[in-house]
């Protein structure tokens, strides 16, 4: 399986799995991370590893149906959270899935993070950070309603569970899904001096109306073989963290 980005996207895979780890956010084989290869192919974290230890080798490719035909090792059964998230974005290139304790202390508790409190993430993440109602994994009614929140956000508070991000690649899901946590703590601590107040509704309007920044995917649809395409796409890579953050500012300002 051959996609331009796909040695990126290893090398990307590794680092945000380390990232995680490093951060607290997963403990055990907790978490995983995928990259849309093609309409049914994806590059992925295999199971039962740390995301302390993964190295590159160890990435599988996994066909429309779950198989392995890349890599020795065994596929991950949180699958169904990343084709679910494929399945009902076809804009996005990545999913993130991980458990950072102070999302996941609201996701057990059953009380959303509370958002918007501030006018910047209203601008970077949208007005909501929906959270998925708890379905037992398999079921199809979690497909469901994964597909359902990611209409309306790209990071989503999964119940009794963790946090699933997306993007158009690995640092904008990995920026996403660590400012939620964030927010996830300053909600948590703001209730402890008495109340997380939430902005007016008509502020949410107005912040809102700018819109969140696109998820820049990069399909392998969309590269003609042997054109000047593909060398396009070698030098033109997605937009940099800073295009997206400089984009939000002007939209902010
Ligand atoms: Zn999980």
């Amino acid at each position: 399986m051959s996609h331009p980005l796909i040695e990126q996207w290893r090398t990307e895979i590794v680092e945000y799995s380390h990232r995680l780890h490093a951060n607290e956010w997963v403990a055990n084989h907790d978490g995983n991370l995928s990259a849309r290869l093609s309409d049914t192919h994806l590059l992925c974290t295999p199971t039962a590893i740390s995301k302390g230890d993964l190295e590159a080798a160890w990435l599988i490719v996994v066909d429309g149906e779950n198989k392995v035909v890349e890599g020795s090792r065994r596929s991950f059964s949180e699958i169904q959270l990343h084709r679910a998230a494929y399945d009902a974005r076809p804009d996005i290139s990545v999913v993130m899935h991980a458990h950072p304790p102070t999302s996941c202390a609201f996701a057990v508790a059953g009380v959303p993070i509370p958002h918007p409190m501030m006018a910047e993430p209203v601008v970077s993440l949208g007005r909501e950070i929906p959270m998925v109602p708890y379905h037992r994994p398999g079921d199809p009614k979690l497909s469901e309603a994964i597909g359902e929140a990611l209409q309306r956000a790209d990071v989503i508070l999964l119940e009794r569970h963790g946090l699933l991000a997306v993007g158009g690649g690995f640092e904008q899901a990995y920026l996403r899904m660590e400012l939620v946590e964030h927010l996830a703590k300053i909600g948590f601590k703001a209730r402890q001096l008495g109340h997380a107040r939430i902005l007016p509704e008509s502020e949410i309007d107005a912040l809102s109306k700018k819109g969140r920044p696109a998820s820049f995917p990069v399909r392998e649809t969309e590269v003609q073989p042997n054109s000047s395409k593909n060398t396009s796409v070698a030098s033109s890579p997605p937009p940099q963290v800073s295009t997206l953050v400089s984009d939000a500012l002007k939209r902010f300002s």
